[in-house]
């Protein structure tokens, strides 16, 4: 598995107890990987965020933060009664247009090719040798920021992704 490393800014310390025992999936919601790149790694945005990985429609894989630091992606969020996600997850951003970039244009959800799916799947499964993190303790945005968020959205294919 090739991860190309593209350092972001965006992260802190996760708090000394914190173990990394889940995995938030999220959508880009914007046109192309350089325009989520670009937002991953900024600085200077008024609401500074980032994750730790982020997968291109053609399978490419980019680090943005190490998995022992604190990426910003989840946001406020809970998971099984625990909150700040942020804490104990890894964020994982698949570039995909989403809702605004794709329904709100389109009409319809754009889909997550093979490839992306592929080399999503390629890394679960090496960061669930490297972490305690369980199939179910793999989420969604949408399902830790229920009232928030809706990504990875309606066209995630989750089928795929439960028979790691
Ligand atoms: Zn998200």
């Amino acid at each position: 598995m090739k991860i190309i490393q593209y350092p972001s800014p965006n992260f802190n310390e996760r708090p000394l107890a914190a173990k990394i025992d889940c995995v938030v999936l999220h959508y880009t919601d914007v046109a192309t990987l350089d325009e989520a790149l670009q937002i991953l790694t900024d600085p200077n945005r008024e609401s500074r965020v980032s994750c730790h990985y982020v997968i291109d429609e053609d399978g490419s894989i980019y680090q943005l933060v190490p998995a022992e630091k604190r990426a910003w992606h989840a946001g406020v969020s809970s998971l099984e009664g625990r909150e700040n996600v942020n804490d104990f997850s890894i964020g994982i951003e698949l570039q995909n247009g989403g809702y605004y970039a794709g329904y709100a244009l389109t009409g319809s959800w754009p889909e997550f090719p093979d490839a992306q799916i592929n080399a999503l799947k390629e890394l679960l499964n090496h960061l669930m040798t490297k972490f305690p993190i369980t199939i179910e303790r793999i989420v969604g945005h949408e399902h830790v920021a229920p009232k928030l968020k809706i990504d990875p959205g309606p066209a995630f294919p989750w089928g795929k992704i439960r028979k790691i």
